[in-house]
C-alpha cells in the first residue's frame, strides 16, 4: 500500500523542503519507489532537482485545471534512482484566487494520487507555508503529517496555526490526521534552541518527536549539488538524525497498521 506523508508548517524556512528531500532520499536509497510532490508555489523542491518553476511545462497546477489528466504524464525522474518528482510552477500562486468560487477542489490531489497507487511506495507532499487550497489538498490526501518546527522563539506561532488547521481539516476527514512535531535547526549552544525545545515538550508531550534535527551545513551543500543529503554526506549528523526520524515514522506506520488490523 502506498504511504502518503505531508510535510507542512504555516511558517517558511523551518526545514519543510529539507525534511521532504532528505526522507525521500533515504527511502529511495532503501529502494523504495518514492514520489516527491512540490505543492509550494515557490517551487524550492522543483528547483532542488534542477527544474525551473518559472518555466516548467507541466506541474501540479495542471491537475487543478484538467480533470482528465493522467498524473503519470506530469511526473519526472530525478538524478536519483527510485526517486521521481511532480514539479510545482509559480502559477500555483494564483490558484486560490482562481478557485475561490469553485466547490469541491479539496480532493484533487487525493484523487489524482489514486492513479499511481501501484507505482510508488511513498509519496511525500512538500507544502506551502500558508493555508490555502494546496495545503487543504495535501492534508486531505495524506495519511500522516510531519510538522518541522524550527527551535527558535518565533517558531511556535506557525505551529499553533498548523494545529488549528488540522482541527479544521479533521472535520472533513474520515479519521483524524495523525502527526509528529519534529524540532529542526537545533543548535545546542543557543539558549533559544534549548528553551523552545522545552516549551515544545511542555505543550505537545504526546505529539513531539523525542529527538531533534541539528543544524548542519551539509543540508545547504546538498541542495547546491541537487541531491538529497544522504547522497552527499551520508555520515553527517544531519543525515543520521533523519535516519532516526525515518525509523520513528516507519515504526508509527507499523503500529497504526497493527491497530487497524486488530
Ligand atoms: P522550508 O521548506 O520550511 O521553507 P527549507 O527546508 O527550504 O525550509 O530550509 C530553509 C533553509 O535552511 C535552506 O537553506 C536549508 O538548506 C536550510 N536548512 C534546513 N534544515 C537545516 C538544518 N537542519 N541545518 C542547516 N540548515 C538547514
Ligand atoms: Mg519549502
Amino acid at each position: 500500500m502506498m504511504n502518503i506523508w505531508a510535510v507542512a508548517n504555516q511558517k517558511g524556512g523551518v526545514g519543510k523542503t529539507t525534511t521532504a528531500v532528505t526522507l525521500a532520499g533515504l527511502l529511495a536509497g532503501q529502494e523504495y519507489r518514492v514520489l516527491l510532490v512540490d505543492m509550494d508555489p515557490h517551487g524550492s523542491l522543483t528547483t532542488y532537482f534542477g527544474n525551473d518553476p518559472d518555466s516548467v511545462e507541466s506541474s501540479v497546477y495542471d491537475l487543478f485545471h484538467n480533470d482528465d489528466l493522467n498524473i503519470q504524464s506530469l511526473i519526472r525522474k530525478t538524478n536519483i534512482e527510485h526517486l521521481s518528482i511532480l514539479p510545482a510552477s509559480t502559477a500555483l500562486a494564483t490558484l486560490d484566487r482562481q478557485l475561490a468560487t469553485q466547490q469541491g477542489k479539496g480532493l484533487v490531489i487525493k484523487r489524482c494520487l489514486r492513479q499511481v497507487d501501484d507505482d510508488y511506495d511513498y509519496v511525500l507532499l512538500d507544502c506551502p507555508p500558508m493555508l490555502g487550497v494546496l495545503m487543504v489538498n495535501a492534508l486531505a490526501a495524506c495519511d500522516y503529517l510531519i510538522i518541522p518546527v524550527q527551535t527558535e522563539f518565533l517558531a511556535l506561532k506557525g505551529l499553533e496555526r498548523m494545529i488549528h488547521t488540522i482541527a479544521m481539516i479533521n472535520h472533513a476527514r474520515k479519521n483524524p490526521l495523525p502527526y509528529l512535531i519534529v524540532p529542526t535547526l537545533f543548535d545546542r549552544r543557543t539558549r533559544a534552541s534549548l528553551r523552545s525545545l522545552q516549551v515544545l515538550q511542555q505543550q505537545y508531550p504526546r505529539e513531539l518527536w523525542d529527538d531533534i534535527i541539528p543544524v548542519d551545513t551539509q543540508f545547504r551543500e546538498a541542495s547546491q549539488s541537487g541531491v538529497p543529503a544522504s547522497y552527499k554526506a551520508p555520515k553527517s549528523h544531519g543525515v543520521l538524525a533523519y535516519t532516526v526520524l525515518l525509523d520513528t515514522l516507519c515504526g508509527v506506520r507499523a503500529s497504526e497498521l497493527t491497530m487497524a488490523a486488530g
